[in-house]
């Protein structure tokens, strides 16, 4: 009897065993395509030898030193790659265990902001609906993942949740792509105004929406008007890349494809691809300063905050990224998984919408696909899919429809960037597989 808590009680899930490039093999030497890349976060897939070798060059030299007392040579090396190589002002990096951590950090740095800056009446946040933004409380209070959310609610700050800018489902026929973008950023300026503009801290979001909506990218001019409404109000515009970010849309950094940069920028999964539990959280130089110049203390804190070791492995994943222009090569061969995921199921009878940027893909299925109407969430469809790709040996990450009815089961498909073509054809016959044996 096994005495380690499962995410499923009742799930009697394999023994992974080892690592070979994109796949995991089981205990009995099964292989499985790691299709969503564990969840986007084996990016580099599972058998990368340079990072390996910096894990253990790293542990040769030193495990752990409290960062209450000392800096470290990864640290401070993949920190000023990070910010050689990120958007707008951001300058300085703070970093954690993994995506939570960072959007917690992020909460609390941008109250703590406002508060040294003269500015302590600024307390709202303003997140999205269907969006993730991990399980710790601050962070699941701002994410709009309404079954997430629901039994903890009283545990929960308040948090106002707008519109996420999901056009699939929301444009109204007569809209243009960009008068619904612009609607959805309206919403934004409407809750300042409804909050109280000098009272609003922060909006956050994720550029492209993963864990809730799917792969879900912004329309054009979106992220461009909520910048200017953030910067019109003093509202710190936080961009949540833990799952999209590091490479995952073809560019380093998701919102590059924007043209505009955040206040606060949080990542994980991708920065230590799997090798080691890294999260990060990048500020503006403005941010910082005013707390430097200030208490000079972030009153935030963990035991693990720039593990040594984590960052050895996120300077090796970022090397390995920047020296092979991974995100180049995630734009071709997600181009080849685009035209491959269309030409297989463009025109099935219960394939919705398929969307998304670089290796990050969403293939949404509805019971009818002129009224765009989901399946009954009750049948459970992502959950017998998941299941079925898995037999068939693929990996990938679905998601329940919401039971709003608002978007409907959907698959998550974020392969390691090192996919050869071959592979994601592999991983497509078994996707194919799967949906013939469950709708
Ligand atoms: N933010 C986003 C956008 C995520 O997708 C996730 C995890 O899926 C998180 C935050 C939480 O990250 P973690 O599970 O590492 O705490």
């Amino acid at each position: 009897m096994s005495h380690v808590f499962p995410r499923h009680c009742h799930a009697a899930n394999p023994t992974a065993a080892t690592g070979d490039g994109c796949f995991v093999i089981d205990q009995n030497g099964k292989r499985y395509f790691d299709g969503s890349g564990g969840a986007a976060v084996s990016c580099l897939g599972h058998s990368n030898q340079r990072v390996a070798q910096a894990i253990k060059d790293q542990l040769d030299k030193l495990a752990f030193a409290h960062t209450g007392f000392f800096t470290s040579e990864p640290a401070e090396a993949l920190a000023d790659l990070l910010i050689a190589n990120a958007p707008g002002d951001l300058d300085r990096v703070y970093f954690v265990s993994g995506g939570s951590e960072a959007v917690e950090s992020a909460i609390k740095l941008a109250r703590q902001f406002h508060i040294e800056n003269g500015e302590p009446q600024r307390r709202h946040l303003i997140a999205r609906r269907q969006s993730y933004h991990g399980n710790t409380l601050g962070a699941l209070a701002a994410g709009g993942n309404a079954w997430r959310r629901q039994q903890f609610a009283p545990l929960l700050v308040d948090v106002s949740h707008i519109a996420p800018c999901y056009e699939y489902a929301e444009r109204n026929a007569d809209e243009s792509l960009a008068d619904y973008g612009h609607r959805v950023a309206q919403e934004l300026e409407d809750e300042i105004l409804r909050l109280g503009s000098d009272t609003v801290m922060a909006f956050m979001a994720e550029p492209v929406v993963g864990a809730t909506l799917g792969a879900v990218p912004p329309v054009e001019g979106y992220y461009t008007r909520i910048r200017e409404i953030c910067d019109k109000y003093g509202v710190l515009l936080i961009l949540d890349e833990v799952m999209c970010g590091m490479g995952r849309t073809g560019h380093l950094f998701a919102c590059d494809a924007e043209g505009i940069a955040p206040d606060i920028l949080c990542i994980a999964k991708g920065l230590g691809a799997g090798y080691q539990p890294i999260g990060a959280m990048l500020c503006s130089k403005r941010i910082y300063d005013t707390i430097a110049a200030g208490t000079g203390f972030f009153q935030h804190g963990h035991t693990y905050l720039g593990h040594p070791v984590a960052a050895a492995a996120g300077l090796a994943v970022l090397r390995e990224m920047l020296d092979n222009d991974l995100p180049a090569q995630v734009q071709s061969r997600g181009q080849y998984l685009e035209t491959q995921l269309r030409r297989r199921f463009g025109q099935h009878a219960h394939i919705g919408d398929i969307r998304g940027r670089g290796l990050f893909w969403g293939v949404e299925f509805v019971a009818d696909r002129e009224t765009k109407t989901p399946f009954d969430p009750s049948l459970g469809l992502a959950g017998k899919l998941k299941k079925a790709a898995f037999a068939n040996g693929l990996i990938c990450y679905p998601m329940p429809g919401t039971r709003d009815g608002k978007n409907g089961d959907h698959v998550l498909l974020a392969p390691p960037f090192i996919a050869t073509e071959a592979e994601l054809d592999g991983a497509l016959d078994c996707l194919e597989t799967a949906m013939n044996e469950v709708i």
